[in-house]
């Protein structure tokens, strides 16, 4: 089967989470989706999070109708702080969750014929040279990129850890055609996923909440209420 693990913040799951999701699995017949809040983001380190479990919570609700969206624990704190802050236990001082150590305990449990497939938006993947053992991360699965308002999937071959990186020689050619499509490597595969062009991001919401705002088409009903019952991001 072909698998996908989606790590995210997800503080809050919104619809521009869901519509990669969504899009990947029609493309590469994905069987199922593992949706992995992390507990503690190395990219998001200086602003404390939601707790885990009011974010864990919220993918749970998302993706309740699909059968093949799955929320996963693979990232859970081994203690489930409800307080957010400096001095709260667990959450403030935990380890960051790093996605080489997620799918290394991923693996294992795979069946021999599972392929598995890194979900990931264009912003996040510029990054990824400076991930943990980024180019590890490479050899163990293969990604799936997506586009994402304000920015290109062209840069997608530069994002590639130093030694993976084709030589420009090779990529400039293509530089004014759209990205789309596989980009085959010695060391990573990476697809390119063109058009999932949600202009929504969690940091919308969490200020559309604060200043009371609509969250408008974004967020799914449920996570709203969540949302509204549990007074987060200054909802009540
Ligand atoms: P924040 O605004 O707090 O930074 P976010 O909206 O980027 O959050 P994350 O939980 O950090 O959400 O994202 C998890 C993954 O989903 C990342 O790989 C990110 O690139 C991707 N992603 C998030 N929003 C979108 C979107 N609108 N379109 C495509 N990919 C997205």
């Amino acid at each position: 089967m072909n698998i996908g693990l989606f790590g995210g913040t997800f503080d809050p799951v919104h619809r521009g989470h869901l519509a990669l999701a969504t899009a990947a699995r029609e493309r590469y017949d994905l069987g199922c989706i593992l949706f992995v809040p992390a507990n503690v983001s190395p990219h998001k380190l200086r602003a404390p999070a939601t707790p885990y479990l009011h974010r864990y919570a919220m993918v749970v609700l998302a993706t309740m109708g699909e059968k093949t969206f799955v929320p996963s624990l693979l990232e859970a704190p081994a203690e489930l702080p409800l307080k957010s802050g400096k001095g709260q236990a667990g959450q403030a001082v935990a380890e960051p969750s790093y996605s080489i150590d997620t799918v290394r305990r991923l693996k294992p449990t795979l069946k021999k014929n599972d392929r598995l497939f890194f979900l990931i938006g264009i912003d996040a993947f510029s990054e990824i040279a400076k991930w943990r053992e980024a180019e590890a991360l490479f050899r163990e699965c293969e990604f799936i990129v997506a586009s994402r308002p304000g920015y290109s999937l062209a840069d997608v071959a530069n994002a590639l850890p130093e030694r993976l990186r084709p030589p420009t020689a090779v990529t400039k050619p293509f530089a004014k055609q759209p990205a789309k499509g596989d980009l085959v490597l010695t060391g990573a595969t990476v697809h390119l996923l063109e058009n999932v062009n949600q202009p929504v991001s969690a940091t919308a919401i969490r200020e559309a909440v604060a200043a009371k705002r609509p969250l408008g088409r974004f967020l799914d009903p449920a996570v709203a209420d969540y949302i509204k019952k549990m007074g987060l991001y200054g909802a009540r």
